[in-house]
């Protein structure tokens, strides 16, 4: 099965969230299982600078408004998965973030940028590379959205299907809207500026197209799959789910073992597992150390490694910092984003620099040294696609405390008596959006942190689970069996 990824970020070269890590990992894992995976991304100076031995395949001329276009293929470091490079200067070889400016800003020609890419991906399908042709076409967020609706075109104009195609829905908080008027700028045809099309609310929607068009629509969690067919969580988007119910499945991501396991990780001061749990304790001391908070062990660490923006549910840690340190418990945050969370988590280290440490920015590293730290990590988030450092918690042996809401409530099993019980227990839960909901969900947190053996037996059933890549590429495969050309 020839399978291409359309996607803008792979871990380790570059990297702003959770696709990252999906796009470095999944073709990889279908790769071990005998899939002919390959990905196609953006020439970003990241991904121009870490793909080895880029080779020409294409001079697609001047598209898109810019001045030359070629396409490259070269190789994944250390996975050795094959990736096909759009090299177009003028719209990517821009430094910093991929999808904004040093203030934050959208490019205002990403339609321009992200349109290329999708474009190219159907032209791949047409046989831009003599060599190689893929069955399928799997666009990953709004970036790759156009992908199928320019399949679709190029179906309608040649009467053959050309690729099987899939949409994945990574978080659809993010859609890719531009103004209606640019809708000429895309070559589409006209009569995809419709309802039944691009178009969504006047506006062209990248994200709206991959989910009208594509054969499949995946998204990374089968909770998330049933919340975004409704009103609170379909951020508009919920009536054309609903009607697409039979062909939207939720398939959920997986954590890579080669970099996130306690038992080899280079990145933290000790090494563990479930047998021996000491190493933890020497992270734990470490990390206290190396962050100015007092050494002790007899409160639980709670950490968070996330994004700062709303979605996160962050305001309500804040509210929650005066009981983690009443109780005696402390707490660490990496991350960065909004600029009022920012602060306002600086002040509260300020106030409390023996309980709680706040480092902005992002760092890789550290955040492997939080995780293995931390007894508890923080995921209260109002809502959450799959989420993926709950699981890196859980393979820490780091209980994760999270809100009852798409891939967290398909991952963590609560603390509760009867959960406790049975044996089930992984972490922490709790339901309702508020200071209450938190707050009772710590209060369990630090009346487990008393009872040790019940603690080391919901730790031991966490770092037990198995959330691999492997099976995510089963259910990949036997969906691109539905819908894959020959
Ligand atoms: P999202 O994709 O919404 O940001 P996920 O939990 O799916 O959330 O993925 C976030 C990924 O980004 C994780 O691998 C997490 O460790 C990483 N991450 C987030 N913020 C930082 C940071 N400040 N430093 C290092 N890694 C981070």
């Amino acid at each position: 099965m020839r399978v291409l990824h359309v996607c803008t970020e792979i871990y380790p070269l570059l990297k702003t969230g959770g696709l990252a890590d999906v796009a470095g990992a999944l073709p990889a894992a279908q790769a071990r299982e005998g899939c002919d995976a390959r990905v196609l991304v953006p020439g970003f100076p990241a991904l121009r600078a870490g793909i080895l031995d880029q080779q020409p395949v294409a001079e697609l001329g001047s598209v898109f408004g810019a001045a030359s276009v070629r396409l490259l293929r070269g190789v994944l470091p250390d996975s050795g998965v094959s990736a096909y490079v759009i090299d177009a200067p003028d719209l990517y070889d821009r430094p910093g973030n991929p999808y904004a400016d040093a203030a934050n800003h959208a490019y205002p020609d990403n339609l321009q940028r992200f349109a290329l890419l999708g474009w190219v991906a159907a032209r791949m399908a047409e046989g831009l590379d003599p060599a190689w042709r893929p069955q399928v076409v799997h666009a990953h967020d709004w970036h790759a959205g156009l992908a199928p609706a320019y399949l679709k075109a190029a179906e309608h104009a040649t009467g053959r299907k050309l690729a099987g195609s899939v949409q994945t829905i990574h978080n659809l908080a993010y859609q890719g809207n531009f103004p209606g008027h640019l809708f000429g700028y895309l070559g589409l045809p006209a009569h995809f500026f419709d309802i039944n099309g691009v178009e969504f609310h006047g506006q062209c929607s990248f994200l709206k197209a991959g989910l009208f068009f594509a054969d499949k629509i995946t998204t990374v969690s089968p909770t998330y799959a049933r919340e975004i067919q409704h009103a609170e969580q379909g951020c508009g988007l919920d009536g054309l789910l609903r009607a697409r119910a039979n062909d939207l499945s939720g398939i959920l991501n997986g954590v890579d073992d080669a970099v996130w396991n306690p038992a080899v990780d280079a990145a933290i001061p000790a090494r563990y597992d479930a047998g021996m749990p000491a190493g933890k304790r020497a992270c734990k001391a470490a990390l206290q150390r190396e962050a100015g908070l007092a050494v002790r062990d007899d409160g639980p660490l709670f950490v968070i490694v996330s994004r700062l923006t709303e979605q996160k549910g962050l305001h309500l840690v804040l509210a929650a910092l005066p009981l983690i340190v009443q109780r005696g418990g402390q707490f660490m945050l990496l991350g960065s984003g909004d600029k009022a969370l920012e602060d306002a988590f600086r002040a509260a280290a300020a106030d409390q620099p023996q309980s709680v440490a706040v480092r902005i920015g992002y760092d890789e590293q550290l955040s492997h040294r939080l995780i293995a730290a931390g007894d508890v990590i923080l995921v209260p988030s109002r809502f959450e696609p799959c989420g993926l450092t709950q699981l890196y918690g859980l393979k820490y042996g780091t209980l994760p405390l999270v809100r009852r809401v798409g891939g967290l409530a398909d991952t963590v099993v609560d603390a509760s008596l009867e959960n406790l019980g049975d044996g089930l227990a992984t972490g922490f839960v709790f339901e309702a959006f508020d200071e209450s909901g938190i707050g009772a969900a710590l209060r369990r947190a630090f009346a487990l942190y008393e009872r040790e053996a019940d603690w080391r037996q919901v730790q031991a059933l966490g770092m037990r689970q198995q959330f691999d890549w492997d099976a995510a590429a089963d259910h990949y495969a036997a969906l691109y069996q539905q819908i894959a050309t020959t």
